[in-house]
């Protein structure tokens, strides 16, 4: 028994030091990346529920790396943070938006809002913040163009950062939205902290809804507080119209997924609301 434990841990060294060769691979493609502009944003609409309009749209960041293929956000933003390079990647993508923004406007439609995702990470250095402003004026990208989006978990964890560079955008007017609300550590103090205007319903209890009472009524609980602070709700991750009728039923405000549309490419989202313009 002992021989075969000696085995496995070397198995097991084994296999830790291949995932770590790997993720430091991964990260130096990262950091080639960004040198090369390979990362792009998908943009997803976002409708009001009552209406049926698309109101806004969400940037989600994509990198098709030549060597490794496609890796989904969910893995290579993650690096990026603990790389180091969290803020370079944010001022990228704001380069991104401008650019096909101004394609956009080229193109002769009124862009609508876009939401861009931040990291909390991005602004742990010392003048971070400042450069982030900076860049947002030199692109002009002003609250009519843009909205930020910030996750609960990261606004609680890097509290100080996340404060700083929020009370700015707020003070300059940009709207902010909670992002993954419910998945962490959210007491209802803390909303009225963070002053955001939107809330992001997560996923999982819009997922649950149909199949489960209790999901239902936390949906609804949700609405009902936002509301009592002035805050509009957003539900992500709608797939069903069946969903899309609860949602409106308990007066959330917009919705996101797939049933409404995919992320797409810039020149998709162009001819979607080139479309939407023409009606
Ligand atoms: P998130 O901000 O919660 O983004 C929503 C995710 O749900 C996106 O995944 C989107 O593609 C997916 N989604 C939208 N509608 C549906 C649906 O109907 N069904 C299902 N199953 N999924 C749906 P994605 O693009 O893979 O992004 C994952 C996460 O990566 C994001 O979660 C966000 O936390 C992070 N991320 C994405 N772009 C950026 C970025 O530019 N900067 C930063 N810092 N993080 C980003
Ligand atoms: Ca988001
Ligand atoms: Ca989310
Ligand atoms: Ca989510």
């Amino acid at each position: 028994a002992r021989v075969t434990g000696h085995g496995r841990i070397a198995r097991y060294k084994q296999a830790q030091e291949r995932l770590l060769r790997e993720r430091a691979r991964l990260t130096d493609a990262l950091r080639q990346a960004l040198k090369r502009s390979e990362l792009s944003l998908y943009y997803q609409p976002i409708h009001d529920i009552r209406t049926g309009h698309l109101r806004y749209a969400e940037a989600l960041v994509r990198w098709n790396s030549p060597e490794h293929g496609p890796i989904p956000p969910d893995t290579f933003v993650p690096l990026a943070e603990t790389a180091g390079f969290a803020e370079d990647m944010g001022l990228h993508i704001l380069g991104r938006l401008h650019r096909d923004r101004s394609d956009w406007l080229e193109a002769g439609v009124v862009p609508p809002p876009v939401a861009v995702n931040l990291s909390a990470m991005q602004f742990v250095r010392e003048g971070a913040k400042a450069a982030f402003l900076d860049r947002l004026e030199t692109l002009g990208l002003t609250p009519d163009a843009m909205q930020v989006e910030l996750t609960e978990r990261a606004a609680f964890e890097e509290v100080d950062a996340a404060d700083s560079i929020l009370n700015s955008l707020r003070e300059q007017g940009y709207e902010l939205a909670l992002d993954d609300f419910g998945t962490g550590y959210s007491s209802l103090s803390y909303l009225h902290r963070i002053r955001c205007s939107k809330i992001k319903i997560d996923r999982s209890f819009v997922r649950d809804m149909d199949r489960n009472e209790g999901a239902r009524k936390l949906v609804k609980a949700i609405v009902d507080v936002a509301h009592a602070f002035g805050i509009r709700t957003v539900a992500e991750g709608v797939e069903t119209e069946r969903e899309l009728d609860v949602l409106r039923s308990l007066g959330c405000d917009f919705a996101q997924g797939y049933l409404l549309g995919r992320p797409m490419a810039a020149a998709a989202f162009l001819q979607l609301i080139s479309a939407e313009q023409a009606r």
